[in-house]
């Protein structure tokens, strides 16, 4: 059975920028369960707005995104709406509008010839034996056991890596609901919804090269009735919907303490949204999965070992700074607060 210095478990933003960071004398082996080109199979449901965050981790390795990841159109501010308190403000955002599955794939062409890399490949289970890993997958019908001296969940929310090593963690979490409609609006345009009465949360819709999105983040029971209300509401302020071509749902992760954010521990290492690296106040993760695969990928090549204290360590100021989303995201979610913040224009909201 074949050995690997790393296992990365996921090929998302944060497991695509670990697998293309690392030195090429690491033996690496990366599992995803996407299919390498098209449309088929599995993508992850997303906005695909690229926040300034992930810009800027873009920037420091000196890539630029090619026009396919770019969607039409570009759009520079949101239409915030709060339904509560009936006020409605529009903000500049400076995001970059993107189709997500095209993100996803280019990201993963990125990845040097070195790791050995399994598109449309599930993995099963893993289970510590010794001092390595022993990471079961399924590929082309068959499954297959390899062995990795170190494992890195990329798994995002619904993390197999972060369930198998802490089985009693729980985190708070919604339901990720997004309907496409073909786009049927004078002028295109991105919003925010908040409405205390169906979320606790928030709602979002966008343009996106012909389509219009329109989703939010639910309660885990009763989601889909909450997501159809809200589009109710929406109709009479003018949201035109019709006939939805595509309904995505998925888990969102919404870190609300600390303890939430899960770095790992033996020789299991945790990066982007599958640690809770999530902004709870904004639902924005792209930029923290960048981050974190960039300061794991760091301490692999510096020592070519990865002791978990270090990462602990090197993550501790942007598990501040996601801490610091939990307590705007408490500011945002009381309808008091958002009416007072919206009235005196104080600061724009969403609070990213
Ligand atoms: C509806 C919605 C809208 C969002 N909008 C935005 C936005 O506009 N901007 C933003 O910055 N963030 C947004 N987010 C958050 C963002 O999508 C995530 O935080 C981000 O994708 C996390 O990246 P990741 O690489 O950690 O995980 P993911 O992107 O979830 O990638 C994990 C990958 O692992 C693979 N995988 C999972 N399990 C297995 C397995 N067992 N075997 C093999 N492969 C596996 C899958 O292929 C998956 O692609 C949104 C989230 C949701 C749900």
């Amino acid at each position: 059975m074949e050995h690997y210095d790393i296992a990365i478990i996921g090929l998302g933003p944060a497991g695509a920028t670990l697998a293309r960071l690392l030195d090429s004398d690491l033996k690496v082996i990366a599992l995803d369960k996407k299919q390498q080109k098209g449309e088929e199979g599995f993508q992850k449901p997303c906005g695909g707005l690229l926040a300034p965050d992930a810009q800027r981790s873009f920037i420091r390795s000196r890539i630029n995104l090619p026009l396919h990841v770019l969607a039409n159109p570009q759009i520079f501010s949101v239409k915030t709406v709060d339904l509560q308190s009936d006020i409605e403000c529009n903000y500049q955002r400076s995001y970059i509008n993107i189709n997500r599955h095209a993100f996803d794939l280019w990201l993963k062409t990125l990845i040097p010839d070195s790791v050995d890399v399994h598109h449309d490949t599930l993995c099963k289970r893993i289970k510590k034996e010794g001092k390595f890993y022993r990471i079961s997958f399924e590929e082309d019908g068959s499954t297959r056991e390899i062995f990795a001296r170190y494992i890195v969940g990329a798994d995002g929310a619904n993390s197999l890596v972060r369930r198998t090593i802490y089985p009693q963690h729980t985190i708070r979490k919604y339901q990720a609901i997004q309907q496409w409609f073909p786009e049927k609006h004078a002028q295109p345009f991105l919003s925010c919804i908040f409405d205390n009465n169906i979320t606790d949360c928030y709602a979002w819709s966008m343009s996106k090269d012909g389509y219009f999105i329109f989703g939010g983040a639910f309660p885990m029971k009763g989601g889909r009735e909450q997501y159809s209300t809200l589009k109710q509401k929406m109709t009479l302020r003018s949201f035109v919907f019709g006939e939805a071509i595509k309904e995505e749902k998925c888990i969102v992760l919404c870190p609300s303490k600390w303890s939430d954010f899960v770095c790992g521990k033996d020789n299991a290492f945790l990066i982007g949204e599958a640690a809770g690296f999530i902004s709870a106040s904004s639902l924005e993760g792209i930029s923290y999965a960048l981050d974190s695969a960039e300061i794991l990928a760091n301490i692999f090549n510096e020592q070519h070992i990865a002791p978990n204290a270090a990462y602990l360590k090197r993550t501790g100021k942007l598990r501040r700074k996601l801490f610091g989303k939990v307590i705007k995201a408490k500011i945002l979610t009381s309808a008091w607060s958002r009416k007072l913040i919206m009235k005196s224009g104080f600061a724009d909201i969403p609070l990213a």
